[in-house]
Order: structure tokens, then sequence, then C-alpha cells
């Protein structure tokens, strides 16, 4: 890393408190194991358009070190640094990295350029998102831990989720030979793609809620495009056609692959009656349909991917992306981060949106998929790579990861509303036909029935993925299926069996079903 800096390097004995966000309720506090916590920048410069941009680093080193590195990847736009907690990670003796990929929220915050979304109007900030940043960072890390314990790292770990997915990837694409074991999930590696799906369900969605006299749709008014009782009537759909398809009608569709679309909007249809609170339109069948159909241009050429039917579409992890929570709140969070993310980072040239939410809604139902969508794939100075380039990491070819032993899990929800499973799942095939029929000695994607955006929904979301990567690396013991729980409240409710595709969890029909054993 050039210019590397030590802001700081504290010694945390054993039991500092550390605040973690409540979801919902207060703050908790949580006692950290005895560890020194190091706060550096690097690579510190003035952009053209004046902004300051560094890299900045958070890595923690514990007393008991249990010999791994583990690097912990971002989340959405990113431009905040890690905790470097990577969940119990650092209890667990790993020592994690975690950074903030080149731009600081709280200083690269312009509200004349789409807040801090400003970094897309530069090209070293994007291509530092988009996987610049990683390699350096990761090596730094490494670096300071050989010399912190007097020896190198024996296993080197990535565990990240959605951007941090797409790092993951972009770690396996195109740096193979940094980690030994990596977890990418709800990968986020069509990025650019993905933001399209978030133009385009904004239109699908809106247009069902536009003033008919001017067309105009109100930001508050998006979330009303689907009642609370509509969507748990979708979701009742969806398990009457595919929840036994497992062996077991539990609320859980364990077999993704016999749910097709023509079978879900059998059961739907006839829900189309006049009156009644759970009753569709037509209009707002046909929206769900061509939002899962995916974005598509004039000649029907597909720009991202197919949707599998949401089994979680009437938990708050899918509408407050989609259309926003309920009365409203929070906004859509497609128009609030999708918008500004699609005109600043994945457009070129980007596009300085108009302060304020309906500035990303407008630009939302403007968007025009001859017009606007080519722009993920434009080169125009100053950018000498376009945005698919910088950010899209969706090379199925991993040979090179495959070579040097490298694991990679991918777990990832059905109900993602962000990132589509089905665009996961078609990446494996292509994967796997790229290394004749062999992937699964190396990579295995994980779906979670249910899940919302990584976690969430009524799904068993709790599982160890890292754990299972580990012991593929360390023991070579792939994950023939992982275990995962379902907790409400504080406690464990049930567990199933989440198998790697194309496998799916059955019903023995015999034990207990509350026990992943009898799947
Ligand atoms: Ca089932």
């Amino acid at each position: 890393l050039p210019a590397l800096v030590v802001n700081d390097a504290q010694w945390r004995p054993e039991g500092t408190p550390h605040a973690v966000p409540g979801f919902g309720g207060p703050p908790q506090t949580r006692k950290l194991p005895a560890h020194c916590e190091v706060l550096a920048s690097s690579a510190e410069r003035t952009a053209a358009d004046g902004q300051r941009y560094a890299i900045h680093l958070r890595l923690r080193l514990p007393l008991a070190w249990n010999g791994r590195f583990l690097y912990q990847g971002g989340g959405g736009s990113n431009g905040v640094v890690g905790d470097a907690l990577s969940g119990s990670g650092l209890d667990q003796g790993y020592a994690v990295l975690a950074q903030d990929s080149g731009h600081d929220n709280a200083r690269n915050n312009d509200p004349q350029r789409n807040q801090e979304l400003v970094f897309g109007f530069d090209p070293q900030a994007r291509a530092d998102y988009g996987h610049a940043s990683l390699k350096p960072t990761a090596e730094a890390g490494l670096a300071w831990v050989e010399r912190f314990y007097g020896k190198a790292a024996k296993h080197r770990y990535f565990s990240g989720c959605s951007k941090g997915g797409q790092e993951g990837m972009a770690f396996a694409q195109r740096y193979p030979e940094v980690f030994d074991g990596i977890v990418a999930a709800a990968p986020g590696f069509a990025l650019p793609k993905a933001a399209l799906a978030e133009m385009w369900d904004t239109q699908q969605f809106g247009r069902l809620v536009a003033d008919p006299a001017t067309g105009r749709v109100e930001l508050g008014k998006l979330a009303t495009a689907f009642t609370g009782p509509q969507l748990k009537a979708v979701r009742a759909a969806i398990l009457e056609a595919c929840d036994a398809d497992d062996g077991l009608a539990d609320g859980i569709v364990g077999d993704l692959r016999r749910c097709t679309p023509a079978k879900v909007r059998a059961r739907l249809v006839p829900r189309t009656c006049p009156g009644g609170a759970d009753c569709l339109s037509p209009a707002q069948i046909e929206a769900l349909s061509a939002s899962l159909q995916g974005p598509r241009n004039k000649s029907g050429q597909a720009l991202y991917s197919t949707w599998f039917w949401p089994s979680g579409i009437d938990d708050a992890g899918w509408r407050i992306w989609k259309i926003g929570g309920e009365g409203g709140m929070p906004p859509a969070l497609n128009v609030l981060l999708g918008s500004r993310a699609m005109a600043s980072v994945f457009s070129t040239p980007p596009v300085a949106l108009p302060p304020g939410p309906q500035g990303g809604l407008d630009y939302a139902m403007a968007f025009d998929f001859e017009r606007d969508a080519p722009a993920i794939h434009t080169v125009a100075a100053p950018f000498t790579r376009s945005p698919w380039q910088d950010v899209g990491m969706r090379d199925p070819n991993l040979s090179a990861f495959q070579r040097r032993g490298g694991k990679l899990i991918v777990p990832h929800g059905e109900s993602d509303p962000v990132f589509s499973l089905a665009d996961t799942l078609a990446w494996f095939d292509e994967a796997n036909t790229l290394a004749k029929g062999r992937a699964a000695e190396f990579v295995r994607v994980f779906p979670v029935p249910g899940m919302a955006h990584c976690g969430g929904g009524p799904a068993t979301d709790e599982y160890d993925a890292l754990a299972a990567v580990v012991r593929w690396v360390e023991q070579g013991q792939p994950p023939a299926s992982l275990v995962a729980t379902r907790i409400e409240g504080d406690a464990p409710r049930f567990t199933r069996r989440l198998c790697p595709f194309p496998q799916s969890a059955r019903f023995d029909g015999r034990g207990d079903p509350a026990d992943a054993a009898s799947w």
C-alpha cells in the first residue's frame, strides 16, 4: 500500500466494551477479547474534482490468536471501515481486517452530486470501490500479522455478504492467490446489472400508483403498490404451489427448481377478485411477473436475470427494497440507494441527481433501457474502464483459484430482493461447465429458502459458512450440507439442512421435521 500511515494502535484489554446497534431496540454492548486494534490510512490524494480520498483500514490482532487471517467484506456502497469483528470472528481468535474501499461517507459527501455516492465521479475511487483496494489492503494486513506475531498466518480467509460477496468473488476471480477459503454470500457480482433491475422494478411498481392525469409517482405512494394482506396472499399462493414439493408443507419451499413461475401464477390468478383486502388486480400480478422476469430492452434482450418467486415476499426484508416499508418508512431502498448508485457508480458518464429521494424516484421512472442501460458498459474519458469492468465480478472461470486449492462457499437467499439467486445459480452452472462438471470440488452454492438479503425472512438464516470453509480448506472435508437454524425471538425453533445446488433438502417422512437430521 502506498503511503501507509498507522494513525492509531491501541491495546484493548480483555472485556473491552463494544457497542453494537440493536435492531429495533437499544444498542447492545459486547465484551471483546484482548487484542491490539490498528487504524491506518493509505494512498491519500486529491482527486481532479477536489475531493480528498484515502483508503482506511482497521485490523484487530487478538492475543489468543488461532493462526488465521480473516478479511471482513464491506456492504452497500462501503465508505465506512468495518468493525473488524466479523461476527464472532475476533472472539474465535482470527486476526480480522476491514477497510472502507477508498472513500469516506462522512468526508466524500457532496449534496450536489449524489451525496456519499460522489466517489463514482472519480475513476480511481470507483475502481477502488470495485476491486482495486482489495489486494493491497489484504497484503498490508498479512504483513502486519506476520510482524505482530512473528510468523505468517497459516491460513487466509475472506468472508462477506452483498458488496462483501462481490469482494469475495473479486478475490476468487482476479486475485486467486490471496485466500485459501472464501465465503461470498449473496454476491453482488453483477451489481451494475442488479441496479438496472432496481430501476426496472421501480417502474413496474411505480406505474401501479402513478397519478392517472400526470403519470407522476410520489415517493410516499410507492409503498402502497401492494398492501400487506396482498403480499401475504402471494406468499400463500407460492406455498400452495410449491411448499409440499420437498416432502413437507411447512412454510419452507425447499425444492426451488420445481417451483416454476407457471405453477405459482396458476394459483395466483384465481385470487384476482373484486374487493377484499388480499385480492390482487391483474395489473398487480402483471407488475410482479414483469419484475420477476427481470429488466429487458425493447428487443427483449435480458439485461440482468430472472428471479424465483420469493416465498418471503410478505416479509419486510423484501418490501423495504422494492416498494418501501408499510406506511412508507423506510422509503424503497431501490430508490434511496439504487438510483444514486446507478447514476453515480454504474453509469459512464456519471449523472448528478436532484438532491432528495424524490429526485431518485423521478430518475428511476424516467430511466430508458435503450438509452441509459448501455452506460454500464461505456468507456469515456476520464474513465478508462466501464462500470461493469470495475465492479462486475461474474466471471465463471475460477481455474486459477481451483489450481491454488482455494475453496469457495456461496450462500444466497431465495427471497433476496437485491441480487437474484437465479443469477447466482446460472453462474454456478457456467462455472461447472468450464470445470467439466467438477466445480463442486472447489465451489458450492447454498440456496437458503425464504431468506431475504443476507438474512431475515421466513427462513433458517443462522448457519456457519466460515466454519464450513475452514473445514474444507484445513481438513479437506467439503460441506455436504450446512445445518441452519430458525431463530424466533432469542430461541432456536427448528433446524434444516441447506444443500449445495443442484441438490435440495427433502424430508425423510419419518423423523422430527424440526431436526435437520430428518432432511
Ligand atoms: Ca416445504
